[in-house]
């Protein structure tokens, strides 16, 4: 039986250089330079909690925009942690809005030569607020990491502005970068909950996604039934679609994982998930002053547990998908209130299983 898996997020600065006006971080920690120091590394990783050898470990290096530390400082973290958790596996995640030659040269000595991305196709600027600036880089970058041999995994952020652009628009990108792998997220307006942040009485942070969940699943559908045969012809691979049409687990980011993933920030504060970063009441801990383990057990991240696994899917037991889907993305409401869909998309579950019959079936395995 393969292991569980733990996740340590490394948010190795909160710093970045594009303007995403719904980020989940705040514009203040987004233009302060910092750098998560490697004795909050070490303390992680060497915790029992990512020592123990009945879980697979998976350190994820991210930002802000991880770039932007330079490249001694990432080499300086990437070998301690293979130093001290030298079975584990690192990745990155990027915004390619600047990729230098030396993080290419990084991802294929550490990362397996494989690295994720984020994306839309509008709502997301450079710092001087060029939208089309913003837009030049990603796909340039995206094709010089593809032309330099990496897998990169696009993941879009399906905000409302992307779907109502249609799915035309993105299959254009998908055509002119040649990048196989694409993923979708649910777009969360991260910056109107901060202003007035509200919590279920579990501590659950009650966020709001851009568009309902609804279109999300209507426009990952109709990419199937447009570009299906075409997607097919030139091998892209997108998981929302194959795991419903091969009944796997569900690959939706964050599915009912807040007991295995921790992450830490440059000042010491940790939460569960990387989307609560900046979010002081999802705080679980601060490193300068507690364990990991200490961590574990504080009061925020059992409540969290408790809505997650035992409250929040009650409406989901019954469902022919449960098994694969364990509830969706657990940081979402399962309903939005506004359409009949759930967080895991149970539409595209159904609508592959029992209506599609186009190209996309034949699709190769990655
Ligand atoms: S498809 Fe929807 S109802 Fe079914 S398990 Fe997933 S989230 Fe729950």
């Amino acid at each position: 039986m393969s292991k569980l898996t733990r996740i340590l997020f490394l948010n190795v600065t909160r710093q970045c250089n594009v303007n995403c006006p719904r980020c989940y971080l705040t514009e203040e920690v987004r233009n302060k330079k910092e750098l998560l120091p490697l004795e909050f590394i070490e303390k992680a990783i060497t915790d029992p909690f990512f020592q123990d050898p009945n879980y697979e470990s998976v350190v994820i290096f991210e930002g802000g925009e991880l770039s932007l530390i330079g490249e001694k400082n990432l080499r300086n973290m990437l070998e301690l942690v293979k130093s001290k958790l030298p079975n584990c596996r690192t990745t990155m995640v990027a915004n390619c809005y600047s990729l230098p030659d030396w993080l290419i040269k990084i991802c294929h000595e550490y990362m397996g030569s494989e690295f994720e991305t984020t994306y839309a196709l509008d709502k997301k600027y450079s710092l001087t607020g060029d939208a089309e600036l913003y837009q030049k880089r990603f796909k340039q970058n995206i094709k010089k990491a593809h032309e330099a041999g990496i897998t990169v995994v696009v993941n879009v952020e399906l905000n409302k502005e992307t779907i109502d652009l249609g799915v035309d628009a993105l299959m254009e990108v998908i055509r002119e970068t040649k990048i196989q792998c694409w993923e979708f997220d649910h777009s969360i307006d991260f910056q109107e909950f901060m202003k007035d942040p509200r919590f279920n009485m579990y501590g659950s942070p009650l966020v709001e996604t851009t568009t309902t969940y609804e279109e999300f699943s209507d426009y990952i559908i109709e990419l199937a039934e447009v570009h299906g045969k075409e997607m097919q012809a030139l091998g892209i691979q997108i998981g929302a679609i194959q795991q419903a049409i091969y009944n796997e687990e569900s690959i939706f980011f964050n599915v009912k994982n807040t007991a295995n993933m921790l992450s830490i920030n440059a000042d010491g504060t940790c939460t569960t998930d990387v989307l609560y970063s900046d979010v002081p009441r999802m705080f679980i801990g601060n490193l300068n002053v507690q364990t990991v383990s200490e961590m574990m057990q504080s009061k925020s991240r059992k409540m969290l547990l408790r809505w997650e696994n035992s409250v929040r899917v009650k409406e989901c037991i019954g469902c022919e998908f449960y098994n694969k889907c364990k509830g969706g993305p657990s940081y979402m409401p399962l309903f939005d209130g506004l359409s009949a869909e759930c967080a895991g998309a149970k539409k595209i579950w159904t609508y592959m299983r029992d209506i599609y019959d186009g190209d996309y079936r034949q699709q190769q395995r990655r």
